[in-house]
């Protein structure tokens, strides 16, 4: 038999998230003792009320097919959380819950990118975006932006950006991989540009809206004449610590629901009925539900960005949210150790687990190529055993 992949497949990058943390796995698997800041997953356990709301729904044999959107419940108790939260009025068939964020992401983009059109990606980005677009058929138009203005894109470069051919914009703030805010100041400045063009939508995802450690979270689709411009993309896996249950979902206008709903009956039919029964729990409780979370990545921020600003070469920015540091390590390029050259952020970060044994995420697949990616959703000492050894690495650098 001849083996032939579809195009589609040859022109799909490997999500290099999981990849770099399926490397430290093996690694670790072989006997290597490695840190892996790889994967953007907290560490802590599901809170045991969300748990225990699964139970139950086992318990009471919520065992079925739900409707594909998700089950009235959920997305009546989603409804009420953007509008407790965020100021947003979406009725419950305005919603759509999904297998996980990127689910969402990728009914999304499915509904409304044509081939050819082109969907702009402020950079850094998250990995999956670009390869969901490119599943489109869709161009994706990089904005760059760099440590000096912190990761975050200014409303000019924004509008030189947009023509007739542009169809979306996707970002995120909290921003994976830069833990980048923005505030409402400049979410509002975004949006009047935004208004201006009305062949275009924007995906504003917000799943890491709990982990802010700074102003009040700002969502895209709260500015005046946005509910109709924006998808608002959130879910359960960062704020709860849910990955694993696999629940995201949007909030967008009913036609772009009904798209999603219509791609996802023929994908997945509807999310685990027993993960909608505990996100509409995790959604319904007070957001306080995350405090502690929320205050333990604060102190490894702070304790991680003290550290690793020391190590000569390693240039960060302080992130405001989510559980990433986004060091810029271009001063680490050209520089070389037994003879190798680092010539860019991938290897600095296949040096960085070879000789260091910690696993990060280079910037490439983000779109930032001078960067690396850090998670520091780990526990203290561990945080503080990866500086240790990054310093020692990189001091081996001639
Ligand atoms: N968006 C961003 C910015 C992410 O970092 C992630 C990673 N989990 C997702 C979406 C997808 O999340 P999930 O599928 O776990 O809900
Ligand atoms: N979103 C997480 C990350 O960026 C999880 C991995 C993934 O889904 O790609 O690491």
């Amino acid at each position: 038999m001849k083996k032939r992949t579809s195009d589609l497949l040859d022109r799909l990058s490997e999500s290099a998230t999981l990849a770099m943390a399926q490397m430290a796995r093996e690694l670790k698997d072989s006997g290597v003792d490695v840190i892996s800041l790889s994967l953007g997953e907290p560490d802590f356990d599901t809170p045991s009320e969300l748990k225990q709301a699964g139970i139950d729904s086992i318990n009471a044999n919520e065992t079925h097919y739900t409707p594909v959107p998700g089950t009235q419940r959920v997305r009546e108790a989603i409804s009420k959380k953007f509008k407790r939260d965020n100021g947003l009025v979406y009725n419950s068939d305005q919603i759509v819950v999904s297998t996980g964020a990127k689910q969402s992401l990728a009914n999304v983009i499915l509904s409304l990118v044509n081939p050819g059109d082109e969907v702009i990606l402020p950079a850094p980005f998250w990995v999956s975006y670009i390869e969901l677009i490119k599943v489109a058929g869709g161009v994706p138009v990089i904005l760059p932006t760099g440590i000096k203005e912190d990761y975050k894109i200014n409303p000019e470069a924004l509008e030189a950006a947009i023509n007739e051919k542009t169809r979306m914009m996707i970002y995120s703030s909290p921003c994976n991989p830069s833990g980048s805010v923005y505030t409402k100041e400049e979410t509002s400045k975004i949006a009047d540009v935004l208004r201006k063009h009305d062949n275009m939508y924007t995906i504003s995802d917000e799943i890491y809206e709990l982990i802010n450690f700074t102003s009040k979270h700002a969502s895209l689709a709260a500015e005046p004449g946005m509910m109709d411009r924006v998808i608002t993309v959130n879910g359960v896996s960062k704020g709860f610590a849910m990955t694993g249950w696999r629940l995201g979902y949007i909030g967008a206008p009913k036609w772009i629901a009904d798209a999603c709903t219509k791609i996802q009956g023929q994908f997945t039919s509807a999310p685990c009925s027993i993960a909608q029964a505990a996100a509409a729990t995790a959604v319904e409780a007070d957001p306080s539900i995350a405090h502690s979370m929320v205050a333990a990545f604060l102190r490894r921020r702070n304790a991680m960005h003290a550290s690793l600003s020391k190590v000569p070469g390693i240039n960060l920015n302080l992130p405001m949210g989510a559980f990433y540091l986004f060091p810029d390590v271009s001063k680490l390029f050209g520089k070389s150790f037994n003879g190798t050259t680092l010539n860019n952020s991938d290897d600095v970060a296949m040096f960085l687990i070879e000789e260091a044994h910690v696993a990060t995420v280079s910037g490439a697949a983000f779109g930032t190529p001078e960067c690396i990616r850090i998670s520091y959703a780990a526990a203290d000492e561990v945080l503080e055993e990866a500086v240790r050894r990054i310093e020692a690495a990189v001091s081996k650098l001639v």
